[in-house]
């Protein structure tokens, strides 16, 4: 049987993004080439709000709106590259570049002690995944920028980490093309 723990936790409103190379709004933001490789990883801080598009904020932003106290913020700012370079690693094993990743945490009260953790999926929905050799691109921008193959780049992640069986038989949806619904005037 298949069991998952689950904890309820307090949603902190802050995307914590790392990069490893620069792609995606980065590279539109602030004019750097497509495909740079950082010297270090880059971690910025995106308030979670759809209304206002997820804006980018600084440490200071955070802390005059106390989103977060400076332990917390210092806290996950270890977490999040500690994330990277388990992450980094376990990719490069299996032949892929991790680009850069998305992740959220979240408060929680134990032993009348508050704590945080990671409260997230990582997935190629939340990740930028390239192909060591091609760069070919293993995660959500074959959707976003209609690249075709999503299922199956997904799945030869799955493939390479060793979690998915050859023979599964996850297959794309099809479904016909969505027609325009006439409304009846009363
Ligand atoms: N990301 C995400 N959810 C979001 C925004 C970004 O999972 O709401 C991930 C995205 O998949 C990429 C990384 O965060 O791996 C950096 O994304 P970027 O800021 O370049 O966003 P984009 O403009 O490409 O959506």
């Amino acid at each position: 049987m298949r069991e998952q723990l689950v904890k309820l936790v307090e949603i902190i409103p802050i995307e914590f993004v790392v990069r490893n190379i620069a792609t995606g709004s980065l590279t539109k933001r602030l004019g750097i080439e497509d495909g740079t490789v950082l010297d270090y990883p880059l971690v910025e801080y995106c308030l979670k709000n759809d209304d206002l598009g997820d804006p980018l904020l600084s440490r200071e932003h955070i802390l005059a709106f106390k989103w977060m106290d400076v332990f917390e913020l210092d806290f996950i700012y270890e977490e999040v590259r500690r994330i990277n370079d388990f992450l980094q690693g376990m990719f490069r094993g299996v032949g892929i570049k991790l680009v850069d990743f998305k992740v959220e945490f979240g408060r929680f009260e134990t032993d009348g002690k508050r704590e945080i953790m990671l409260a997230d999926e990582i997935s190629p929905d939340t990740c930028r995944l390239w192909d060591m050799r091609t760069d070919k691109k293993l995660d959500k921008d074959r959707f976003r920028n209609n690249l075709g193959n999503l299922v199956e780049a997904y799945q030869e992640v799955a493939i390479r980490l060793n979690i998915l069986h050859e023979q599964s038989n996850i297959r794309p949806l099809t479904y016909p093309k969505p027609k325009a619904v006439k409304i009846k005037k009363k």
